[in-house]
């Protein structure tokens, strides 16, 4: 070997190793392959070929990655192999082929050359295991990017400023359940990866999007691209391969917008944010998209507040049935009551509004339901045994409930549990407006009707009321929501009054009891007597009491109807 070779030959063992040491960065592959090639024309080498094997097994079964470098393309003979097996057992081997023709490596060359292909096959070796190690670490069962991918992003962002300009989203997909039923686990699966690969895409390469599981996503973007991110989230057709199909998939999402020469100290600045603004948007109060702001977190830690004392105040019997009579509009007797829930907490009494909608965003509510439940039960088993008289009692039921296939089993065991007659429940259920939650509104009303227990809709006219709901559903109790109740002043032939009138008649009509509630003066009564309608329910007679005062209302005869 001449000088001039000689010295080259170091200067390029020198770049090669200084390539290939690098850690925690990536490595420069074509840097590397340039110094291979030029170490390959220098040798005599026609090709290399490097193969990796995951474990022993995989190279004796001969299943393992292969991959050509400085490969001349001309017919070649193989003439030295160097195996290399690292800690883990992953074996990498890679073998030199020459020209026939080609003059024999001497010695000394031979020397150099198995040093450079041990210098190389260390670092592939160590390469690879890296990205598999990445793959394991990184990524879930299905191939998404998992959250701690996502934290290792943002732990990338840590300097003031770095995420100037980008969006953090979380988002989930909405009844994502209903793809699933439609084109099977697998199709649900492939809806998700296209999604996914459509958002990454219009992410690009500065932004991150993983999988926090299910239908659940977060990701960055730049602010630039949010419009049209936010679009497609809002309704997207996702194509599926089985016979040329469209998913209709939309999601539910919560923002952070980034200001300028924001921190991320840790992950969790970032994950805090879009995690309440996306439980925000999960109600679907604000709309689907809920966009970060101070003010909604303020209301959100009250939220959060609620929630964790819940159950300890559950525990603690805080929560107590106040009572509200039901009034026959022919002869003022009480002919029923609500109850209604009211919480007693150190020292003041919180009205339902203040924490209802809080627990139900989540399954609390059913168990505040069956509680009130089952005091009512209590209370009536109470006035039966006394020979008091006793009136039927409506029990609100949230929504939340309607999904559980066991809910009439368990509101039975509660009644029968307390020994109570079923004619003296009765449980108040408000319309939907999903044809899912219709389905199962009517298995549930259907179910207690076989077992005598009243049901009835609850603030009719007051939502989305359909008319179907109503033919469809065998309700025992139409309630009319206050708002379809004229004002004093209003005319006759105001919509409001008109409406008012044929809702009453219809329900007549159908055979069903019919109820107005928040009657709160004597021109309301008059009308509603006017209109033929049977019971109400307002301040006009009472505000909702506590057990005593009702029981004490119990006993009085009657309320004074004016003519
Ligand atoms: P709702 O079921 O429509 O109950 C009627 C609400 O109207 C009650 O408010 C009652 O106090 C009020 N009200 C009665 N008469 C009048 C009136 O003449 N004028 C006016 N302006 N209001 C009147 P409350 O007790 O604050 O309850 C509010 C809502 O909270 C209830 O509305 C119901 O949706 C929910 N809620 C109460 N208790 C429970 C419960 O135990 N479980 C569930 N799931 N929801 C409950
Ligand atoms: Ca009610
Ligand atoms: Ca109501």
């Amino acid at each position: 070997m001449n000088v001039d070779r000689e010295v080259r030959y170091y200067q390029l063992l020198e770049q090669l190793l200084s390539l290939t040491q690098i850690v925690n960065q990536k490595p420069d592959v074509p840097q590397i392959e340039a110094v291979l090639n030029e170490i390959a024309a220098m040798f005599r080498l026609a090709k290399g070929v490097t193969r990796f094997f995951r474990n022993p097994g995989d190279e004796k079964n001969d299943v393992g990655e292969r991959m050509s470098s400085f490969d001349t393309g001309k017919e070649c003979v193989p003439v030295h192999t160097v195996r290399f097996v690292s800690r883990f057992m992953s074996i990498t081997t890679m073998t030199i082929y020459m020209e026939e023709s080609e003059t024999p490596l001497t010695q000394e060359e031979m020397f150099k050359v198995d040093l450079v292909m041990r210098t190389t096959l260390a670092f592939i070796s160590r390469n690879r295991l890296q990205v598999i190690a990445e793959e394991l670490a990184f990524y879930d069962d299905l191939g998404f990017r998992n959250i701690r991918s996502f934290f290792k992003y943002l732990s990338w962002k840590n300097r003031p400023g770095d995420m100037d300009g980008m969006a953090a989203l979380h988002y989930n997909m909405r009844h994502f359940g209903l793809v699933n039923d439609e084109f099977g686990r697998i199709g649900g699966d492939e809806v998700l990866r296209n999604h996914y690969r459509h958002i990454e895409a219009l992410i690009g390469e500065d932004g991150a999007i993983a999988r926090l599981g299910g239908d659940a996503f977060c990701c960055v973007c730049a602010q630039s691209d949010l419009p049209e991110i936010l679009e497609y989230l809002h309704e997207a057709s996702v194509p599926i391969s089985t016979g040329g199909k469209m998913a209709k998939v939309s999601a539910r999402a919560g923002v952070f917008m980034v200001p300028d020469g924001f921190t991320v100290n840790s992950p969790d600045d970032i994950m805090t944010k879009i995690m309440s603004s996306f439980h925000v948007a999960k109600t679907g109060d604000q709309g689907d998209i809920v966009f970060y702001s101070e003010m909604l977190m303020s209301a959100r830690e009250k939220a959060n507040r609620i929630m964790k004392m819940f159950p300890i105040a559950l525990k603690d019997e805080e929560f107590h049935v106040y009572y509200q009579p039901k009034v026959n509009l022919v002869t003022g007797e009480i002919c029923g009551a609500e109850a209604l829930c009211r919480w007693f907490h150190e020292g003041k009494i919180v009205p339902p509004t203040e924490f209802i909608p809080i627990l139900e965003e989540c399954d609390d509510i059913c168990k505040l339901d069956f509680h009130i439940l089952d005091q009512v039960c209590r209370h009536i088993r109470k006035w039966l045994d006394e020979g008091r008289r006793a009136v039927r009692v409506s029990v609100n039921l949230s929504r939340r409930h309607i999904v559980n296939p066991e809910l009439a089993k368990t509101l039975i065991d509660i009644i029968d549990r307390n020994g109570v007659p079923h004619e003296y429940i009765e449980i108040e259920l408000t319309e939907t407006t999903t044809d899912v939650g219709f389905r199962d509104l009517k298995r549930v009303v259907e179910e207690l009707q076989k077992k005598h227990i009243c049901t009835s809709v609850d603030d009719f006219g007051m939502g989305y009321s359909s008319l179907n709901l109503i033919r469809v559903i065998p309700w025992d109790v139409l309630k009319i929501d206050k708002n379809f109740l004229p004002l004093d002043e209003e005319a006759d032939d105001s919509v409001r009054s008109i409406m008012c009138k044929y809702v009453i008649a219809m329900a007549k009509d159908m055979g069903l009891e019919c109820i107005v509630e928040g009657v709160e003066t004597p021109a309301q009564l008059k009308r509603l007597r006017e209109n033929g309608c049977d019971e109400a329910q307002g301040y006009l007679f009472d505000k909702p009491m506590p057990l005593e005062e009702f029981e004490k209302r119990l006993d009085m005869v009657k309320y004074e109807i004016p003519e």
